[in-house]
């Protein structure tokens, strides 16, 4: 089990990381019961689960930079039901019975999500749903294929009503997803957090090693220690960083949004092969992100990603497709971030008593509700309590590896560049591109 971690540092320009409130500076204690590593959702639910179920631990969370200096304060803000693999593969690699089990949980995560932050105006959880519209025939045809016993058709009409999407020939929506304010939540989170004991460092940069961790090189011991650096973590074959960009509008006036429709706050995306994802914010922007970046040779993390120019132009042209109406609206904000994302996209929980060491993460960008769900488990693992949480098909499996580069570059980034090229083809011809039939098989998904 590789248990290094990488170091990170600089600031993110994220829409949300303006609401964020500092914690004040502290020194660790020598000994603590559980050291966990990364102050993103993972790190935070794993220490909140496992102080639900055992109040009397001792519990440390050691970040390097600053809470939600990851993928968790960057986020598009979608509490989802969706897992990074397809639900119909998902079936076929495990069944019926156990894909229902998972999709329950995870509705499950989220409703509890929206029990946590019910008294906390600032995070705006709001389970209204997901709407994924189709601008061509070939995405028409995709979705239909996407409705399932959680989610419904809607003619264009019926999408119209919702929202006046541009050219729009149908949409399926979901009714199992809330938009929340990512960064607001996960202050919420530490805030409940310190109230109830667990002590928070940031500024810690820290690594796991036998009884304990090093942190900034002093050691800190602790019979269970938990892996929560996701992306950050060391670059093996395990996993590889992807990265997601966003921008933000400014403020829309309440014409504009009179215009658009969405006074629900459901989420929103085209359902095109570049993967995109965009809110109506509390205060009333529109925060929307996508893929597109190139992966990084070797898996190493590269800063330069998070600010992909070409990037953020093509989400920027995409959102004023949709809306017209936006055309002269400014960008205030343009960030991004990476996700890790295993072999065969499958996040991990990988408990080891032996070594008193666990490790969460991989949820390829769907990470919002997963790492609530996956914290949870981790939780029940350590602490060896009952619960049906624990036989989910994801919990403690083995991690398949990624092919050695340089395949894994050219495999990844041909990925990346033909997705875009289908759907470039596709808005063109209406018809499904013949690259899908390369797609499919290399996102094995
Ligand atoms: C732009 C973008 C948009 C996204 N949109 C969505 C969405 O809408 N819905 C959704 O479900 N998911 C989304 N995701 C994915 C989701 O944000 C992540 O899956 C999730 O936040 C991962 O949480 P985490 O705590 O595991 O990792 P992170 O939030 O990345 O946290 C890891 C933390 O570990 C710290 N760290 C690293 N190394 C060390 C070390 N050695 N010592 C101490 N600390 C260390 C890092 O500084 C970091 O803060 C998005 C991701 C991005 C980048």
């Amino acid at each position: 089990m590789d248990r290094i971690v990488t170091p990170v540092s600089r600031a993110s320009n994220s829409l949300w990381s303006s609401s964020r409130t500092s914690s004040s500076k502290k020194t660790p204690q020598d000994t603590y019961d559980v050291a966990i590593i990364g102050g993103g959702f993972s790190g935070l639910w794993s220490a909140y689960h496992l102080n639900k179920l055992d109040p009397s631990l001792k519990i440390a969370i050691f970040e390097a930079e600053v809470l939600g200096f990851g993928a968790s304060g960057r986020n598009g803000g979608w509490a989802s039901s969706e897992y990074p693999v397809y639900k119909e593969t998902l079936k076929k690699r495990i069944g019926s019975a156990r894909t229902a089990q998972l999709f329950e949980a995870l509705d499950g995560s989220i409703n509890e999500i929206g029990v946590f932050s019910s008294n906390q105006k600032e995070v705006g959880f709001v389970k209204s749903g997901s709407l994924y519209f189709a601008r061509n025939k070939a995405q028409l045809e995709r979705l239909k294929a996407k409705v399932d016993g959680s989610s419904y058709f809607l003619g264009a009409n019926e999408v119209k009503e919702k929202l006046k999407v541009e050219g729009v020939l149908g949409g399926v929506f979901n009714p199992i997803c809330a938009t929340i304010n990512p960064f607001s939540l996960l202050n919420s989170l530490a805030s409940h957090l310190e109230r109830v004991g667990v002590s928070i460092f940031e500024g810690s940069w820290a690594s796991p090693t036998h009884g304990g961790a090093l942190v900034n090189s002093s050691f800190i011991a602790a019979p269970v220690v938990v892996q929560a650096t996701e992306a950050f973590g060391s670059p093996g074959r395990e996993f590889i960083p992807l990265y997601s960009l966003m921008v933000a509008t400014e403020p829309l006036s309440d014409s504009i949004w009179n215009e658009i429709g969405n006074p629900e706050r459901f989420t929103f995306a085209e359902n095109s092969h570049m993967v995109n994802y965009a809110q109506r914010t509390t205060d009333n922007r529109i925060a929307i992100g996508g893929r597109g970046a190139t992966y990084p040779f070797g898996s190493k993390l590269k800063t330069s990603k998070e600010s992909t120019a070409k990037v953020h132009e093509t989400i920027r042209a995409l959102l004023k497709s949709w809306f017209p109406v936006l055309r002269d609206v400014n960008f205030t904000h343009s960030w991004g971030g990476a996700v890790a994302v295993t072999r065969n996209w499958e996040p991990y929980v990988q408990w080891n008593p032996k070594e008193g060491f666990g490790r969460l993460g991989g949820y390829a960008g769907d990470g919002v509700t997963m790492s609530h769900l996956s914290a949870k488990v981790l939780a029940h693992e350590i602490l060896d309590k009952d619960s049906e949480l624990r036989k989910l098909h994801f919990v403690n499996s083995r991690i398949r590896k990624w092919e050695p580069e340089p395949i894994r570059y050219l495999g990844v980034n041909a990925l990346v560049k033909l997705s875009g090229i289908a759907d470039k083809e596709e808005r063109l011809t209406g018809r499904a591109s013949l690259l899908n039939r390369v797609i499919e098989p290399l996102i094995l998904r």
